[in-house]
This record gives structure tokens, sequence and C-alpha cells, in this order.
């Protein structure tokens, strides 16, 4: 007897199988399950999917957006600017507010576990002391992460260290950066060894905003890679953007990514955020500013697509949808292939959760059982849709439906249901 059985879905690797929970865990999977269980959902014809996984974002500013004011310039140094105004003025309630109703976007869209950066400059610490009542709030559906980031810079603001120290003592769970920040590079690089050698005292991992910038010169990445190897702490540090490396020379970079790989560095590139905000200043040709995605997988860096912003002072949309993330991804960095696309399709599940170090995550016999059923044929139709999600599991329990996107036609001689689907599969 199961409490809930899902029934013919198409897992992300092209399996069609049943997938029996018990309790908050997955106890059966196999192509036919026969068993009671108390509720059943057919799946057949459907994805079925782990849970999304977001390792970038910001939720203590997330669904800010206009307050003071909008962000004229469209920069990340204006940006930054407006964030410095509204966290002296955001009260703990209202930042609690914001992020539990970001919360719902997410359990409703299937994302299910998100690692958000925390301002620690403020004395006040109130983002901090909000976002730890979301963690506690939401765990039941959702695992939120809190990465303690010294936003104003680590020596660049008063107090920022001891404040970054505060707030880990407070219970945040990674250690976060910006050296690229920093008043100098030589300081940006003194913050890097100063946060790692902060993480490995306290075994705790580190992801740090580290080189979000157009300027080929900012290599922050190396010294983080350096450290990393340093004081043994790969496969537990992560880069987010690396976008000067779109800019950087190519013999710079060929020396770069092995030493990467060496440490076992992730990298956290944000296509949405990046290719609003770098850039800016250029004429014409424009760069992009995305990091160099396939380059680093082939490498064999682990490489995952984060989301950063939704309607606050950086990004003026954002709707918490991990696809429309991996979509936009897709077409910067020229993912076309049909590989390329399902991989992109992984990158905001498996390899997002990987980042995160979610060892409970997976369609798998033991694993939590917290999943998403897409109205998509496999991950390339889910990507190419942005496919409605019929039904997320968290831990056992159903937390949301949705309808399908299906429409009725009443045009003269046509059919008059249609399905958005792709012909025939090309994952
Ligand atoms: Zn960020």
């Amino acid at each position: 007897m199961f409490d809930l059985i899902i029934e013919g879905g198409r897992l992300p690797d092209g399996r069609v199988q049943d997938i029996g929970i018990t309790g908050e865990r997955i106890t059966a999977i196999a192509p036919r399950i026969e068993a009671e269980a108390f509720e059943v959902i057919d799946a057949r014809g459907d994805l079925v999917s782990p849970p999304f996984v977001d390792p970038h974002f910001h939720m203590d500013a997330t669904l800010s957006y206009g307050q003071p004011r909008v962000n004229a310039s469209g920069t990340l140094l204006e940006g930054i600017d407006l964030w410095g105004e509204l966290r002296d003025l955001a009260t703990v309630e209202e930042m609690v507010e914001r992020a539990l109703t970001y919360c719902d976007w997410a359990a409703s869209l299937g994302l299910l576990a998100i690692r958000s950066h925390v301002d620690t400059t403020p004395d006040h610490l109130r983002g901090v002391e909000a976002m730890i009542a979301v963690r506690e709030a939401v765990k039941g559906y959702i695992d939120l992460q809190l990465v303690a980031f010294p936003q104003d810079g680590l020596y660049r603001a008063p107090n920022g260290r001891q404040n970054l120290i505060r707030a880990l003592d407070m219970g945040l769970d990674v250690v976060g950066g910006i050296p690229h920040f920093e008043r100098t590079m030589a300081e940006g690089a003194a913050s890097v060894r100063d946060l790692c050698e902060i993480a490995a005292d306290r075994g705790l991992p580190v992801d740090m905003h580290c080189d979000e910038t157009d300027d080929p010169m900012s290599r922050h990445i190396e010294t983080l890679a350096a450290e990393t190897l340093r004081l043994g702490l790969q496969g537990r540090v992560a880069g987010s953007h690396l976008t000067s490396m779109h800019s950087m020379d190519n013999y710079y970079v060929s020396k770069l990514l092995p030493l990467m790989a060496e440490a076992e560095i992730s990298a956290i590139p944000n296509p949405l955020i990046n290719i609003v905000l770098q850039g800016r200043h250029d004429t014409y040709p424009k760069r992009r500013g995305l990091t160099r995605v396939k380059e680093m997988q082939a490498m064999g860096i682990r490489v995952g697509w984060g989301q950063d912003c939704t309607l606050d002072p950086w990004y003026s949309l954002g709707t918490a949808d991990m696809l429309d993330v991996a979509f936009m991804g897709l077409h910067v960095a020229q993912m076309t292939h049909p590989e390329e696309m399902a991989r992109c399709f992984t990158m905001v599940t498996e390899t997002n959760a990987e980042i995160m170090g979610l060892s409970d995550y997976g369609l798998r016999v033991g694993a939590l059982a917290s999943l998403v059923v897409l109205d998509a044929a496999d991950p390339v139709d889910a990507l190419r849709q942005r496919a409605a999600r019929r039904l997320v599991v968290a831990k056992g329990r159903i937390i949301a439906r949705s309808a399908r996107r299906d429409a009725q036609l009443t045009l003269p001689g046509r059919p008059t249901t249609l399905v958005r689907r792709a012909p025939h599969s090309i994952g």
C-alpha cells in the first residue's frame, strides 16, 4: 500500500515508469507497480522530473521592483545603489512577506531548492533575520540555503567583515563574497583568501559573486581556484557569474579552465541577468557577457544555470520558472543541439542539485519524494514550451496543481482542441 503512485510518466532519461511514494520517500520505481495507493496520478504521456533547483538567488530583494524607484540606467551599479537604500527602509516583516510570496510562485512551478545570497552589509542585519525566518517557514516544501553575502564589499564596507562573521554566527549556510567590488584587485584577491579561510575553519561551502564585470582583467576566479586547492576545499566551492571570462584573452582562459577543473569549482552563470546587465558600457558590437559555458563543460567543470533576480533593483522581470532561465541560457550560449538542449534541462535540475550538495535528491528509491509532472513529452519539449506544471510533489505531499495549456479552437476545418506538443520527440 502506497500513499501515492505517479503512473506511467516519462522520466528525463526516456524510461516510462511508475513511481510509488510512502511517507516522504520514493519507495518503488518500476515499469508497472501493481499495488493499492491512497491516490493515483495518471501521468501517461507526461514528463516526470525531479524538482527544479536554483543555485543563485537574492530572496531578500525579490519582488521589490520599483522601490524606492526603478533602475533607470539598467546597470549593476545603479541596482546596488538602489538596494543600498531599500535594505534600510524595509522591515523584517516586509522582507519575509515578499520572500514567502516568491516561494509560493516557486512551489507552484516545482522549484523546490533555492540557494539565496543574503546581504550582510548593514549593521542591523534585518535581511539575515528575515531570511532565517523564511528558511524555517518553507522547510516543509523548499530547501533554502542562505549565503552570507557582503554586498558592499568585505573590506570596502564599514564593518563588512565583522557583519559577515555575525551573520555566519546567526546560522547562515554558505560563505559568499564579491571580490570584483572591493576597492582594488589586490583587496579583491585578499578577500577571496580571507573568505576561503573562514569557510575552511567553519566547514562551510563557498559561493562567491566572482568577476561579474566585462573587464577581461578581472581574474579573481583564478585566486578562488588556487585557494580552493590550497585549503583542500575541492567540490565545495562555486563561482557565480564569471562574466569577465566572456571578454578574457583565449590564451589566458586555456590556462584558467584546467585550474578550475583541478579545483573542482562549480560555475553558476545567470543568463537572464547577465544578458541584461553586461555590455552596458559597450556601443557596437555589444558583448553578451555570458561566461564560457560549453567550454567549461568540455573540461569537465560543473556548470548550472541560476536565476539571480526576479522583480528587484537589478531585473524588472522574472517568474521563478527555471525553464525560463534555461531557455535564455540555451539561446545566449548557443546550446541548440538536441544533446545541448537536454543538458540545459539537466543543469536546472540534477546539476544544480549537485552544486547545492542535495544528497536526498533525484528520482530513485530512497530519495525524498519531490517531483514535478510537466505537460511535455520530454525535457526539450518542456524547455521549448516552458511547459505547465500539472502537479508538484514536495517530500511526499502534493503541493500544487495547474491546468494544461491546451486551447479550444473555433476555426472551420481545423481541430477543436489545440495541443502545443512537438510533433515528435527530439530529446
Ligand atoms: Zn547574485
